[in-house]
């Protein structure tokens, strides 16, 4: 079997992430300030920008803040996971699509479904987009 993992493409899964995460400008997850400069890209997930902000003068990225942040599984796992979740997989079926191991997955969907429970804003329609 194909793992769903290498159908994703790590550029547009930031893309819809940056999308979700600021749907009108990058702003500082430290001091909400608008002033931020790119800083190139991650070392090793090219695809993962870094900024700086103007504000604070706090350095960031795409995944700073979002509860993607500090986890060992690729944006793209996450991604794919949140996908398989949302058609009702089990864990051990969305395992087998992500070529994970179960106890991975276990703890994947937990802390998403924990992420989102507790990033819910009251806003209705952030709600419906399904914030990350
Ligand atoms: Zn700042």
């Amino acid at each position: 079997m194909i793992p769903l993992t290498t159908l994703l493409d790590d550029v547009k899964c930031y893309e819809v992430l940056r999308g979700l995460h600021w749907p009108e400008a990058v702003t500082c997850p430290h001091c909400q300030s608008l002033q931020v400069s790119k800083q190139g890209r991650d070392s090793t997930q090219p695809a993962r920008r870094k900024y700086r902000c103007g504000g604070c003068g706090r350095h960031f990225d795409d995944l700073t803040g979002t509860i993607f942040a500090a986890r060992h599984q690729s944006l793209v796992a996450w991604i794919g996971c949140l996908y398989l979740m949302g058609l009702n997989l089990s864990n051990l079926q969305i395992a087998h699509e992500l070529g994970l191991n179960e106890d991975d997955v276990q703890r994947m969907t937990e802390q998403l479904r924990a992420g989102i429970v507790a990033s819910q804003p009251a806003d209705a329609d952030v709600v419906g987009r399904g914030r990350v």
